[in-house]
């Protein structure tokens, strides 16, 4: 069986000015700038991309962006492009986050645009799909997922699915303090890749890294990361600060 190399990615949302996205990731290269069991990636806000990829050169600390717009450029006000990061060395970018779903209309078909278009632009896409609480109660979570999934999905090859990162983040457990538990986010994770078998065959499928998020914290992120189908997390609240991402870092290293 494949091992897959866990993956830690912090998404720092619509926090930080550029002087403390600097102090934070300061303290994250002196951290966890030299860890090559786990991949680590941040994802400032626009306005410290390019502060932070300066910092964090020389280490093995990612960037990536929270969002994309799927044009290479033109009238469209407000946003940012796959050729933009890719300048300032953006490696990773998050594309359909519930909250760009819920709070800016993203629709499924949007997110998918902007996943080829990453993909042509050798970003890595990390794909977030979840359930709200209502739909989890209507037993509707993995029917959501699956529409989501392959709806965001459709047009990678086979080629470039590795290079797809998926997030499972169930909305209901985002900021929320509510956390998935171990069951029910690894039931989701291996639904997930039954997925990926079927749509990229299973050689491609186990490749895939499959990010958990949902207020993951250094005390339940042991035992999320044992799962045999979670790679990693997606992390919003604790990625805030120094000592609670380093703490997730580590545990993922020595979950691997
Ligand atoms: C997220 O926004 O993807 C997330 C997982 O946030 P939090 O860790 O704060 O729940």
């Amino acid at each position: 069986m494949i091992s897959r190399k866990k993956l830690i990615a912090g998404n720092w949302k619509m926090n930080k000015t550029s002087a403390d996205a600097l102090t934070l990731v300061a303290d994250l290269v002196a951290s966890v700038g030299r860890q090559t069991d786990v991949e680590v990636v941040v994802c400032p806000p626009f306005t410290s991309i390019e502060t932070v990829g300066k910092a964090i050169e020389g280490s093995t600390l990612k960037l990536g962006a929270q969002n994309m717009h799927p044009e290479a450029n033109g009238a469209y006000t407000g946003e940012v492009s796959a050729p933009m990061l890719r300048a300032l060395f953006t490696t990773h970018v998050i594309l359909g986050h519930s909250e760009r779903r819920a709070l800016f209309g993203e629709t499924d078909a949007f997110v998918n645009k902007k996943v080829l278009t990453a993909l042509k632009n050798q970003l890595k896409p990390v794909l977030c799909v979840g359930e709200s609480l209502g739909e989890r109660e209507l037993g509707l979570t993995l029917k959501i997922v699956q529409t989501q999934l392959e709806a965001g999905l459709d047009g990678v090859s086979k080629d470039l699915a590795p290079s797809v990162v998926i997030a499972y983040d169930p909305v209901w457990a985002i900021g929320t303090g509510k956390v998935a538990t171990t069951e029910q986010a690894q039931e989701v994770h291996a639904f997930i890749r039954s997925l990926l078998t079927k749509l990229f065959t299973e050689p491609v499928a186990q490749k895939v890294r499959i990010l958990y998020g949902g207020s993951m914290k250094p005390a339940n992120a042991p035992e999320l990361l044992a799962q045999k189908d979670i790679d990693g997390g997606l992390i919003g609240g604790a990625a805030l600060e120094a000592r609670s991402f380093v703490e997730l870092v580590t545990a993922a290293a020595a979950a691997k």
